[in-house]
């Protein structure tokens, strides 16, 4: 497989515990609204959740339970690993996983963790150091948010774009600006949710080698390793 790029390094990228650190096949969202712990309790369940069609084939039959991969997790009031349920389509044989909406795909930290840290040091002026208390759990975050702060610049004039489906845009000085005020208006889990079910867009940008649907791309010869 390729390595991640520099844009997001490894320290960064969460692709969970299946098929060698590959992704799943396809990543569909939880909709589940809560906490941490009482996403694991519900977790069980193979049923509460279980999609009634699949999404990749169409097929209009309920996905078959299909264990589960691990992945890990940061959050304010959580560090560890998480379950992630995976589903088979009968008809063709490919699995789908049901992220839960707080985590944005293939990143470590949860979305609240990051939306945090952007909205201190972005939104509120505050230093990385200040922004970083700002967003428990204490750690190292001057690298981690530097990386955040620059995959929100990049993707913030399409965040803008994208959200205004769902809230005004604000006047701003300049587009990471707009984009924060749509999210902190929007609620960054419904944005996320509307961004990446409905749209395939990943809040801080796909990483380079998954197409917008999360599939991994396949890599062209000049990619692949010798
Ligand atoms: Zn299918």
């Amino acid at each position: 497989m390729a390595t991640p790029t520099k844009e997001f390094s490894r320290r960064e990228m969460n692709f969970g515990s299946s098929h060698s650190q590959r992704p799943d096949p396809m990543q569909i969202l939880h909709p589940f609204a809560g906490s941490v712990q009482q996403y694991n309790e519900q977790l069980s369940n193979p049923d509460a959740h279980r999609p009634s069609h699949c999404p990749q084939c169409q097929t209009k039959r309920p996905l078959s339970a299909h264990g589960f991969y691990t992945r890990t997790l940061i959050d304010t009031a959580f560090d560890g690993v998480i379950r992630v349920r995976r589903y088979l389509c009968n008809a063709c044989q490919r699995t789908v996983s049901l992220l839960p909406e707080f985590i944005l795909p293939y990143l470590r930290s949860s979305l609240m963790v990051i939306a945090l840290f952007l909205v201190a040091h972005l939104l509120g002026g505050q230093t990385l150091e200040a922004a970083a208390r700002s967003a428990p759990p204490p750690m190292p975050y001057y690298q981690r948010g530097q990386f955040w702060i620059r995959r929100f610049r990049a993707q913030a004039e399409a965040l803008c774009a994208a959200l205004a489906a769902l809230t005004k845009p604000t006047p701003a000085s300049d587009f990471v600006h707009r984009a924060l005020t749509m999210l902190e208006s929007t609620g960054w889990i419904a944005a996320h949710r509307f961004l990446f079910a409905g749209v395939r867009c990943h809040l801080l940008g796909w990483p380079r080698g998954l197409a917008p649907d999360g599939r991994r791309a396949a890599f062209s010869s000049a990619g692949a390793p010798a």
